[in-house]
């Protein structure tokens, strides 16, 4: 069976020492969130991981959700129990407002911790996950009554939620959405379409689920102009508050799929279903962005949590395989073989995954930070930097993270050689669950088409102004520093490929917009790599200054500082390759007529 150790150390050193979570006292929540309250969250939430969640991985593998003859769902064995015990300990509202039964932690808590979650057990993860959209669409675009009445259900976890915008017809062209929205008199709608692939759609874990779908009005425009959102409960709810009769809702059928066996893929029935308006008619799709960044970000965290628990094991299994010699003499003369993790193409794939996983962090833990500003700082303007620094690497996090955390899963599944193909290791199962996060909640492809197509030009190009400010900024401060001055240098390399390549799309995608589409995945990876590599100057500065102080754990700073190094001597010179296949432009890429292929 896998094994998992929640990394929490590494994340005390990204919150404390890379980030400096501590001067950001002043907003609200974050003065709870004192040195010691994060060791010990952070301490009891890996327990409940590695202790509760990580057992049922396999389980929920194997076992799969059943839909029974009655629509209902059954998850896998041990699910419905970890689920209470997660809801009872008050990790479904980490970060919500204590108003409405929340602990008003930091978001940043929240995303650090939903990392070990993944690595435990994305497919529970997902139920809690799903809920978290849905409330953060609720708090933002609900009315006071919307609140009151699903929040604090939510929050404890006896309701759950989800996210209904795929149809048969319609998946990334939201434009082509059919379910409608008929008004009735008392002011709410009666719902009717089929979505499909709608995760956590029906289950047996809550006794009501929250469906947040859209449709679109009868009599509204066409496309993405017409869409509404509404809050469509399976259940009715009654004078009193408590859970009434079904409401039109019903799950038709359980997808049959790759990964993730343990979360219910649903096609999902809306037969007249009363459903009640969130945020304006036709601006859906505001309300749904909402939900849609969040879970971005969350999606995102599944490459890295799915990447941590793979080389984790990868790890583990290096050291204890005993093949061949090592190419500078035995290692281990007294064994029949050395373990593999002498050989230096192990160490390449092993030092790829570790690169990538801790830098990961540090990026999730600054988005989150920066999410948390945008949310609750009262500085305008450092709400601004926030908001155009996020709005700008949301596509990173989500497109990046989860093709690297794939590659990372299959690099894990190469170190275990043949054994890695044989289900009793685990180390399939994280490659087929690490897949679909490419996939939903926006594939990849189309993600760097937002960053390239979107974001880049979006007021004046304003985001990309601040995010290159915050990287010169990161290496004017470490370029003298001994031991990170050269690799700030390497970061200002990357950083010039970034500024080369953006300005290649300004002369080049105008006339062409297919040079644009051409090399929007390249880009997306380009500040990808730049990102991390922003992460890694960061901590090796970090390191180095802690190491010169004398505090901290030695072996792990020094540790840091040489995975920053093969960072940036092995993975940043990517940069230069992307550049080139960006200024290569689409031509040979639209030449063949469709039928040539
Ligand atoms: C297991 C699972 C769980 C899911 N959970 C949910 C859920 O909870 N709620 C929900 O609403 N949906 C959910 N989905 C749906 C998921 O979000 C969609 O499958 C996804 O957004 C892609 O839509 P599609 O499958 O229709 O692909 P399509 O939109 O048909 O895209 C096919 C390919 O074409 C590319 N493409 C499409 N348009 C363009 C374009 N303009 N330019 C360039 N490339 C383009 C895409 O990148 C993709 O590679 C889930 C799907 C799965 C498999």
């Amino acid at each position: 069976m896998p094994v998992y150790q929640a990394p929490v150390e590494d994340t005390l050193f990204v919150l404390q020492d890379v980030l400096n979570i501590e001067k950001y006292g002043n907003l609200p929540g974050f003065s709870d969130a004192s040195p010691d309250i994060i060791k010990a969250v952070l301490e009891e939430g890996a327990k409940l991981c590695e202790e509760v969640l990580q057992p049922l991985n396999q389980v929920g593998d194997h076992e799969g959700c059943t839909r029974n003859q009655d629509g209902s769902v059954t998850t896998p064995t041990g699910f419905k129990e970890a689920y209470k015990t997660f809801s009872e300990g008050g990790w479904g509202g980490l970060s919500i407002a204590e108003e409405f039964g929340g602990q008003g932690l930091p978001q940043t808590l929240a995303a650090i911790f939903n990392e070990y979650v993944v690595s435990a057990n994305m497919s529970f993860g997902m139920y809690p996950g799903l809920t978290r959209g849905a409330m953060a669409a609720i708090v933002k675009h609900g009315s006071d009554a919307q609140k009151k009445t699903y929040l604090p259900n939510m929050v404890s976890g006896e309701w759950s939620g989800t996210m209904n915008l795929t149809e048969p017809q319609c998946g990334t062209d939201l434009g082509l959405m059919r379910t409608k929205a008929v008004p009735q008199e008392d002011g709410s709608y009666k719902i009717s379409g089929t979505k499909i692939f709608i995760s956590a759609g029906e289950h047996d874990l809550t006794s009501n689920i929250i469906h947040m779908v859209l449709a679109r009005i009868d009599g509204a425009p066409e496309g993405m102009k017409g869409i509404s959102l509404f809050i469509v409960p399976r259940n009715t709810l009654n004078d009193d508050g408590t859970v009434g009769e079904n409401n039109g809702v019903s799950c038709g059928s359980l997808e049959e799929k790759m990964g993730i066996h343990g979360n219910s893929t649903c096609v999902m029935n809306y037969d007249d279903a009363t459903g009640f308006l969130i945020g304006e008619e036709n601006k859906g799709m505001r309300a749904m962005f909402t939900m849609m960044n969040e879970a971005r970000l969350g999606v995102g965290i599944q490459g890295l949590g799915i990447g941590e628990v793979a080389y984790q094991n990868a790890a583990e299994y290096a050291r204890d395989r005993l093949q061949g010699r090592a190419l500078s003499g035995a290692k281990e003369p007294d064994k029949p073989a050395d373990p593999i993790i002498v050989h230096p193409d192990i160490r390449r794939m092993l030092m790829n995954m570790r690169t990538f996983t801790e830098g990961a962090r540090a990026f999730v833990a600054w988005a989150a930070i920066n999410g948390d500003i945008l949310e609750r700082s009262e500085d305008e303007a450092e709400r601004q930097k926030s908001s155009d620094l996020l709005a700008l690497l949301t596509p990173v996090i989500k497109g990046v993270m989860t093709d690297v955390g794939f590659q990372t899963a299959v690099d894990a599944q190469q170190v275990f050689g043949g054994h890695g193909y044989i289900a009793e290791h685990g180390m399939e199962q994280f490659v087929r669950d690490a897949r679909i996060a490419m996939i939903y909640e926006g594939a990849n492809g189309v993600q760097a088409l937002d960053l390239v197509g979107r974001k880049l030009a979006a007021n004046g190009g304003r985001s990309l102004i601040t995010y290159f400010g915050e990287l010169d900024a990161v290496i004017a401060a470490s370029k003298d520093i001994e031991g990170v001055g050269d690799l700030a240098a390497a970061l200002k390399k990357g950083r010039d490929d970034l500024e080369a390549a953006t300005g290649w799309f300004m002369q080049n995608a105008m006339t062409n917009p297919d040079n644009a589409g051409a090399g929007s995945t390249d880009y997306m990876h380009l500040m990808g790599l730049v990102a991390f590599g922003h992460m890694w100057v960061l901590s090796a500065k970090a390191a180095q200054e802690k190491l010169a102080e004398g505090s901290g754990n030695e072996a792990f700073l020094k540790n840091k500082l040489i995975t920053a190094r093969y960072f940036m001597e092995r993975v940043m010179p990517d940069t230069a390759t992307r550049l080139a296949r960006i200024s290569s432009g689409s031509e040979s890429m639209m030449a063949l007529d469709a039928e040539a292929f």
